[in-house]
Parts: structure tokens; sequence; C-alpha cells
């Protein structure tokens, strides 16, 4: 395998040309300002910004040994897929999802004992579905090696052992709705995922 390094601007670029990356005054979910707002499904929209952001991924765990890629739905389903089509051979590309709350393989889908496991994930803030996905194939007796997302929005809070590779490192900054310095300069704010967006 002989992958090109992906570097931070080139990612962004494909975040902002998607309309991943969006770049304004934004009401967030959680109440609260700011002059960023990412959805990483519209970078995944395009497989060729998919495929070449999994590459990179890929080539950072290209000599672990990894047999199989696993990633919790649904954001890590694409990555998992993109990832594990890079690492080439027969690596497997599987996904965990909820059932009963609970992350679970469905589908089929198995581990086998002692296989070396790379866990993906589009998106991380606090890593919670991540950490589940990897409890799961401890539990299942799998070899995590590490984990690989696109983007690590924790500002590098979250931290998995043995190691964790980030494509895009981003720091969201967000402002209380009563002291945001974009309201103060008379922007109106947009609630991101509404018609007028683009
Ligand atoms: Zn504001």
């Amino acid at each position: 395998m002989d992958i090109k390094e992906l570097d931070q601007s080139e990612a962004m670029e494909m975040f902002r040309d998607s309309g991943a990356l969006l770049e304004g005054h934004f009401l967030l979910t959680s109440g609260r300002h700011s002059n960023q707002y990412m959805q990483c499904a519209k970078v995944l929209q395009y497989p060729g910004y998919a495929s070449r952001l999994g590459e990179e991924l890929a080539r950072r765990y290209k000599d672990q040994g990894v047999e199989l890629v696993i990633g919790p739905a649904m954001g890590g389903i694409i990555v998992a897929q993109e990832v594990a089509r890079a690492l080439g051979g027969k690596v497997r590309s599987l996904f965990a999802e909820r059932e009963g709350g609970q992350m679970s393989l469905r589908r089929g889908f198995a581990i086998e004992p002692g296989e070396k496991v790379l866990v993906v994930e589009d998106v991380i803030t606090t890593g919670g579905s991540v950490q589940e996905v990897v409890e799961l194939v401890r539990s299942l007796g799998g070899e995590v090696v590490g984990v690989g997302v696109l983007v690590d929005r924790s500002g590098g809070e979250v931290k998995f052992e043995p190691r964790m590779e980030a494509v895009l490192q981003m720091h969201i900054v967000s402002y209380p709705p009563d002291d945001c310095p974009l309201c103060s300069q008379g922007l109106p704010a947009i609630k991101p995922g509404s018609r007028n967006l683009k």
C-alpha cells in the first residue's frame, strides 16, 4: 500500500467544499451560538472525498495488521467501509448498532477472539459511542489496535488506548446566547439544517 499523506488543510478544504463545515452564526442544538458548524455526513456524500479520508486513516494504521474495521451506526458505517477498502486484502468492515440501548453486533456479524480491530467514527465530541464499540469489541475477545476518527471535536480531551488518530482536530468555539460576540455584531443566528441554509 502506497498512500500519500492527506494534510489538515487538504482535508479541511474537502469539508468546506462539500458544505460539511459552515462558517457564519449558528444556533446549536445545545442552545449555544457558534461561528462554525460541522455536519460530517455532507462530506461523506461525495464518495471521492469519503475514500480519500478513509485512505488517510488506513495509512496511519497500515502496519498494525488490522483484520477488521468497525464503527458505530450511522456515522461510522461509511468510514469503516472506506478504511477497510483502503487497507485492502480481506479486511472486513462491520458496524455496531444499538439494540435495546446496548451497542451490539447484529446481522450475523462476528468478531473472532484475537482478531485485530480498528474502531472508527466520523466525528467525536465526547467519544461515548466509540467507547461503547471499543468495549463491545473487547468483550468479544477482539484486540483493539486503535481508534481512528475523521474529526476530533473534543479539542484533544478524548483519548483512547492504545492509540487514537484524527484526520482533523477541531475546536468549535461556542457562546451562551446572552454573551455572543456575533449577536453583539447584530448578525442573525441560523439554525443549521433549516431550509434557508445552503
Ligand atoms: Zn449569537
